[in-house]
């Protein structure tokens, strides 16, 4: 099957009892046993389920992947990956990702005897330089989030494999439509699914996807031990989200390479960072390794921390919202929203400033969008 075949087929076949087109919601906990030893594939939810199991399947194939396991959260998918670690590995993590990841590696698995040390991943001489003999993995975002930092995983990758280190990359912002990682060397990659994934901003999921077999039991024994499963209701959702995925990627790319040139282009706005520029520090890596520079885009105003609140209190349409990679288009702003964890010594050490705007743009008509910032900028 071409990918765009596998986005709306892949994993699904008609329902084998009714020819039901869309795949049931199995809302069960248990399942009756035909004899003792024996099940029919499933005997209780936390360990699998079928509405679950198809999702899994259909996210697998478009990552290219031979197993996904879906988790209740991005960060559920996160903690489990970090759970294939023990007291005392050492972690490389890229310097700017999620504030929800460093909160977890800093302020909880810290205390589990992990130890972490954040590195500018676009440059792999300070990535080599910062492995010790308990680097166990080596944790990347790429668009990172929110400076849209991209990092070239092939090299990532040889590194990775020369020091026998494991590669994991959230790979949340670029979706498998644009990047495939295990295609370029990693070992697993994350998403959270909550965003473009599901595409709707109705639910909180997460999946890992792998190729090895190992990682994949590893990954479903903590699961099934833990429990932080996705609800079959959450998945069913995710499964229709995902049928339009190619069709909504495209058009969150076109639209915010449009809207990235207008802000770049306005006399209020002093730098403008979303990959598809050619002015983006790391623009050649990104056309490289990606098919499209998806929906987000960070950027300052010249008037500063002052001039980027009022133009997200003035927004219309553009939702001020914490999440992004939904249909709708979402303002953020990062130091008070998604990175309010993460020490403001923290943020001005990676360039995450207090000004910085953070934009999802969503698949409305571009137009309205760019009427909507342009009314709100000359309020600032
Ligand atoms: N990774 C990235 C890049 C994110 O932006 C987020 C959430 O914003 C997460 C992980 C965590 O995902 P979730 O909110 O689904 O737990």
């Amino acid at each position: 099957m071409k990918f765009d075949t596998k986005v709306v087929r892949a994993g699904i076949i008609p329902d084998p009892h009714t020819g039901s087109i869309v795949p049931p919601i199995y809302e069960t906990a248990t399942y009756v046993l035909p004899e003792v030893g024996r099940d029919r594939g499933y005997d209780y939810t936390r360990s699998s389920n079928p509405t679950r199991q198809i999702l899994e399947d259909n996210l697998a194939a478009i990552e290219n992947a031979q197993f996904a396991i879906s988790f209740a959260s991005g960060m559920a998918a996160v903690d489990a990956c970090l759970k294939l670690l023990k007291s005392g590995d050492h972690i490389i993590c890229g310097d700017d990702v999620y504030g929800g990841v460093t909160r977890h590696f800093d302020t909880v698995l810290s205390h589990y005897g992990l130890k972490f040390t954040y590195v500018d991943t676009t440059d792999s001489a300070a990535v080599r330089s910062a492995i010790q003999t308990e680097t166990k993995l080596l944790w990347i975002e790429t668009p990172t989030n929110p400076l849209l930092k991209i990092t070239d995983l092939e090299a990532m990758a040889t590194i990775a494999r020369e020091n026998n280190i494991l590669l994991g990359v959230d790979s949340t912002f670029a979706t498998p439509v644009f990047l495939r990682p295990l295609e370029l060397g990693a070992d697993i990659v994350m998403h959270s699914t909550t965003k473009y994934l599901s595409g709707h901003n109705q639910i909180i999921g997460g999946v890992l996807a792998t190729n090895d077999t190992s990682i994949r039991d590893k990954m479903k024994f903590i699961q099934k031990t833990i429990g932080n499963v996705s609800s079959p209701f959450d998945c069913w959702l995710n499964l229709s989200g995902l049928k339009t995925l190619h069709l909504r990627m495209q058009r969150h790319s076109e639209s915010a390479l449009k809207v990235a040139k207008f802000l770049e282009n306005h006399d209020k706005i002093k730098s403008v960072l979303y990959p598809g520029l050619a002015s983006h520090p790391q623009h050649e890596i990104a056309k490289q390794q990606m098919s499209g520079f998806s929906g987000m885009i960070s950027f300052e105003l010249t008037g500063g921390t002052e001039s980027g609140k009022q133009l997200m209190n003035n927004v219309k349409l553009c939702g001020l919202a914490e999440s992004l990679g939904s249909v709708e288009t979402m303002i953020t702003h990062p130091a008070t929203m998604t990175h309010a964890d993460v020490p403001s010594e923290d943020r001005a050490r990676r360039g995450l400033t207090d000004g910085l705007v953070r934009l999802s743009v969503g698949i409305e008509d571009v137009n309205d969008i760019i009427y909507d910032l342009e009314e709100a900028l000359e309020k600032t």
